[in-house]
């Protein structure tokens, strides 16, 4: 793939540019640089608006094929839209859920039925998602799932409790794992898990905030008591909903962490500000780390070059499995790095959006597959090293 961009790449760069200059100058100009990880409490209904103004320009979804209503743009293509984004400050997307997991999943294992039921409203912003995989005692062991859910007439019934649910408290659905069979010793355990959609909005549905370090709540406990969703609502075969589960998670470790290097560049810009302001950016060993800071988006955006060099029809390549790690350990680092440019002013409220980058970017090496299980993956998918004993 060649990566130069041409005189279509640049009027592409340009029509983005101006779509969002355009728009967030008038009425969306207060959502401009809120919202994502650490911010998502700010200004839920005007980013609602924000979604749907988007959606209807065409622009969500954009890597979605376009018989899917998505534009069909290139890796390549979504990585500049993504920069783009990030450098007219666009708001954290609040339906990115739908967008980057749930859409593509129903896109690759869906049926039409539900293609034509559940991707139309993602792309206009009318239906918000939420993932519920994780439980109390299945997080990195996700195999080890006890929500269970049962046929009773037309309806599945769903009994169990999910944790750490992102967003669960804006979402009409979630995309949720049960089983379906009981579970069984060894690999045989993710046979019998199950794919289902299930409406939010309805008894039998509880969720409960988890508040943050940040002192706000993005994440939720759900418990499912009795919650239904329509037989229909199972996406792949009953009990197959391994391979589907993952392939969502390849979503999320995809495209969508691909060009996010512009937005810790803006955080870190702030950072050099600070440092400026403060005098701290006189010591040497705070020149040094902002160097390799800066050094470190480098090296981020040229692997997320090679990867898209290599890659062939949208498949990702090894070398994207040491993205997560990379830019995870990478960020943690940013807000330690902020903290300790600001000093004792990192405590005052004046600094909120750096003290919330510190705050949260330690749920970066967990969230997503944690460092050590991203190490493993590494280990036996890139290196093919021997798989870890099994429990
Ligand atoms: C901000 C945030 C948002 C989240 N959002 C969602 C969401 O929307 N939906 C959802 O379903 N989940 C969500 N999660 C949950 C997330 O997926 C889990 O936290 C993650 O999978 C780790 O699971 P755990 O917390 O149970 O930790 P555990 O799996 O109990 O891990 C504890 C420690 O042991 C290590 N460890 C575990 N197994 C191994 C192993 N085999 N080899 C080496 N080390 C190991 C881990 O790396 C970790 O350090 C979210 C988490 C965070 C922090």
């Amino acid at each position: 793939m060649d990566l130069r961009e041409n005189a279509d790449d640049r009027s592409f760069r340009d029509e983005v540019r101006s779509f969002l200059e355009d728009s967030l100058a008038g009425e969306f100009a207060a959502v401009r640089n809120r919202g994502g990880p650490g911010d998502e409490h700010a200004l839920f209904e005007e980013r609602l608006a924000w979604e749907r103004h988007l959606g209807a320009h065409g622009w969500t979804c954009v890597g979605w094929p376009k018989e899917h209503g998505g534009r069909g743009l290139s890796l390549w293509r979504q990585v500049v839209f993504l920069e783009e984004y990030a450098r007219a400050r666009g708001p954290g997307r609040v339906g990115h859920i739908g967008e980057g997991l749930l859409g593509p999943t129903v896109i690759a294992f869906g049926s039409p039925e539900q293609q034509r039921r559940f991707l139309p409203p993602i792309l206009a912003g009318t239906e918000l998602w939420c993932q519920g995989y994780s439980e109390p005692n299945a997080g990195s062991d996700l195999a080890n799932i006890a929500t269970s859910a049962a046929l009773d007439g037309d309806d599945w019934v769903i009994r169990g409790q999910k944790v750490w649910t992102s967003l669960a408290h804006w979402a009409d659905w979630c995309f949720v794992l049960a089983r379906t069979s009981p579970a069984q010793d060894g690999t045989a355990r993710h046979a019998g898990i199950s794919y289902l959609l299930v409406p939010m909005r309805q008894d039998g549905v509880e969720v409960r905030p988890i508040v943050q370090l940040t002192g706000d709540s993005e994440f939720n406990e759900v418990f499912f008591d009795g919650a239904r969703t329509a037989a229909e609502n199972v996406v792949g075969a009953v009990g197959d909903g391994w391979g589907v589960a993952m392939g969502t998670l390849s979503f999320e470790r995809g495209a969508s962490t691909l060009g996010q290097q512009l937005n810790f560049r803006n955080e870190l810009d702030a950072i050099v500000a600070a440092a400026r302001r403060t005098g701290t950016v006189d010591d040497p060993v705070v020149r040094e780390r902002v160097a390799r800071a800066h050094i470190g988006l480098e090296i981020m955006r040229l692997t997320a070059l090679r990867t898209l060099a290599g890659s062939e029809a949208g498949a990702l390549r090894p070398e994207a499995l040491i993205g997560k790690l990379y830019w995870a350990t990478f960020h943690r680092g940013l807000g330690e790095l902020a903290m300790d440019v600001l000093g004792a002013d990192a405590m005052a409220t004046e600094n909120p959006a750096l003290q919330r980058l510190f705050l949260f970017s330690r749920a970066d090496t967990i969230y997503a597959g944690s460092n050590q299980i991203q190490r493993n993956i590494i280990g036996e998918r890139a290196l093919g090293l021997p798989k870890r004993p099994s429990e």
